[in-house]
């Protein structure tokens, strides 16, 4: 729904301005900290005397107020992580299927056709639709951001006895072979306004489901992503034995 739509961007936009955050000041924080411990090995070299031991004290203080400033960073970036996942049967396809429908305008506008190849029934898997639908929000915005004159999403799926899989190909720019290995480290971006954080954000949700997830792509001919998640009775196996 709309809704659905302006919460997806809303999340996408707090993320970007809290990953803004977080990187202006954690360079000048670190720099600061590494600075103050060089005064007070300094300090702790000069002669003792009362100006001295007030300029040490100082020093401290700051010492533990730049501490106290990564750690409210740290809480902050770490708050905006989803809740604990909330599990239920469904099918994969759904949150999908939902995050298409409230891009279809963007997508249209964009010159972008979905193709779905698909069996008629899939087999369940134990998903959060919420997390799903933050993971597929993120892997078709990259598609989309990957093809400036159009394209087609394609979205295939397979499955065997323990795992659904679904690919999500696009013909966009593709990816340099040596920046593949860099695409789920957080902050890695190409585009001048990425924050980086989506391909971390669905590997997190991936593996959150015991799933995971692949990548394969070609400078200029395109990419596709491949997810795969445990069928629910081998998720329910697997969360018994955990
Ligand atoms: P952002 O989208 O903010 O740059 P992401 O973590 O979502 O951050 O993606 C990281 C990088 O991975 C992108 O900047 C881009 O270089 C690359 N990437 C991810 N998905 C695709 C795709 N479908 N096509 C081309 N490049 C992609
Ligand atoms: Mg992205």
């Amino acid at each position: 729904s709309a809704r659905d739509k302006i919460e997806s961007e809303k999340i996408a936009s707090v993320l970007k301005l809290a990953s803004g955050v977080a990187h202006e000041l954690g360079n000048p924080i670190n720099s600061i900290s590494i600075h103050l411990q060089l005064a007070l090995k300094t300090i702790a070299k000069m002669e003792q005397s009362p100006s001295l031991s007030r300029l040490k004290e100082s020093v401290e203080i700051c010492s533990k107020e730049v501490s106290r400033l990564d750690g409210i960073i740290k809480h902050f970036l770490k708050a905006l992580r989803p809740a604990r996942p909330d599990f239920a049967e469904i099918n994969p396809l759904a949150p999908l299927a939902e995050t298409l429908k409230f891009l279809q305008n963007e997508l249209q506008d964009l010159n972008i056709k979905i193709e779905i190849n698909t069996e008629n029934s899939l087999p369940s898997i134990l998903g959060d639709t919420n997390l799903l639908k933050q993971l597929y929000f993120n892997l078709i915005k990259n598609a989309m951001e990957a093809m400036d004159l159009g394209g087609i999403i394609k979205i295939g799926t397979s499955f065997d006895d323990n795992f659904v899989k679904i690919s999500i190909s696009d013909n966009g720019c593709g990816i340099d072979q040596d920046e593949i290995t860099r695409i789920f480290e957080p902050y890695f971006t190409t585009k001048t306004d990425g924050h980086g954080l989506g391909m971390m954000i669905a590997s997190e949700i991936v593996k959150s489901h015991g799933g995971s997830i692949g990548i394969d792509s070609r400078k200029d001919e395109g990419t596709t992503i491949m997810l795969s998640f445990p069928r629910k009775d081998k998720r329910i196996r697997e969360i018994m034995a955990e």
